[in-house]
């Protein structure tokens, strides 16, 4: 017998990465196409696609999970702000649902990756994650007693806008000064790196132009390193998380990152805080953003009877086949 599955489907700027997932989150199938450019309604057509693709491979799944790249209200499935795909204000929630004949959830995608290294990743058994991910610029999410915190407006997890350096550079997002991202997102720091006439293509070949002893790469790279540790201390302060783990490509650099981010959080954050707190890459790659959304799906849909949320689940799921 085909075991159960769900469908986890990333909706990123650039490509839609899905997969059929089954509970212990392993993918059994998977597919990627480019994201169409003309809006969500063309977007859920392709996911309809390929979630009748999946079933065909897979069999028959309980429902599909969407990670979405904006701030959203996951309780009513609603795009709150979006400047890339001109979703803004769509009922995301049900467009999936409708697509699929699916119970749909919809998660935003750094939070869908903070719930994939919970269940399936580097903060499994963990009970509180603060997850960074650190890309064109820096995201975040927080999973806090095995949910995600999702904040009064859906917006929590924006670690990329601690403040590390009052006054400091600008951020090329919010346009304020001493935002982490500033110090840690590849934009500002290949904007920077190439600034001073120096070439490379992405953030590894600042950081092997670091290993190599490049002064000005040493200089980023450790900035980088202190400047995550300072936001990490702090975080860790007030969540007393028990993992944080670092993902984005730049999080494989290894030692050259993590151990000035460990030394930097040992220094400042309080002693009892980051006595044990494990500092860590994050395991599961690009797959993360899928793993999540099936995570959503799996944890929404998916309970059964001795489930303490199972009665929710079944709500949510009535509602949604009923859309
Ligand atoms: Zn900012």
């Amino acid at each position: 017998m085909r075991s159960e599955i769900v469908l986890g489907v990333d909706v990123g700027g650039t490509a839609i990465k899905a997969g059929a997932v089954d509970r212990r989150g392993r993918i059994v199938a998977k597919r990627e196409i480019a994201t169409p450019a003309d809006g969500p309604a063309s977007i859920m057509v392709a996911v309809g696609l390929i979630a009748r693709e999946l079933q065909k491979e897979a069999g028959r799944a309980l429902a599909i999970g969407v990670g979405w790249p904006t701030p959203l209200d996951p309780e009513r499935g609603i795009v709150l702000f979006d400047n890339k795909l001109g979703s803004a204000g769509v009922n995301i929630e049900r467009m999936a649902s409708r697509a699929t004949k699916l119970p749909a959830c919809i998660e935003n995608d750094a939070n869908a990756a903070a719930l994939a290294e919970y269940l399936y990743g580097a903060a499994r058994g963990a009970g509180s994650v603060v997850l960074l991910t650190l890309g064109t610029g820096v995201g975040g999410g927080i999973v806090l007693g095995g949910e995600v915190w999702h904040g009064r407006d859906g917006a929590a997890g924006e670690v990329g806008h601690v403040k590390v350096h009052p006054g400091g550079r600008r951020c090329l997002f919010c346009g304020r000064r001493g935002c982490l991202e500033a110090y840690a997102g590849a934009q500002a720091i290949l904007k920077r790196y190439r600034a001073s006439g120096k070439k490379a293509e992405g953030m590894k070949d600042v950081v092997d132009a670091a290993r190599r002893g490049e002064r000005l790469a040493v200089k980023i790279v450790s900035e980088m390193a202190e400047m995550i540790g300072m936001a990490v201390a702090d975080l860790a302060n007030v969540l007393n998380p028990e993992i944080v783990v670092i993902g984005g490509g730049v999080a494989r650099a290894g030692d050259i990152l993590f151990r000035p981010i460990r030394a930097a959080v040992a220094r400042e954050a309080l002693p009892n805080v980051s006595k044990g707190l494990r500092i860590v890459p994050a395991k599961l790659g690009n797959d993360a953003g899928l793993l999540g959304a099936a995570g959503c799906a799996w944890k929404r849909f998916g309970t059964s009877a001795s489930s303490p949320t199972s009665t929710t689940a079944s709500r949510r799921s009535r509602i949604a086949s009923s859309s």
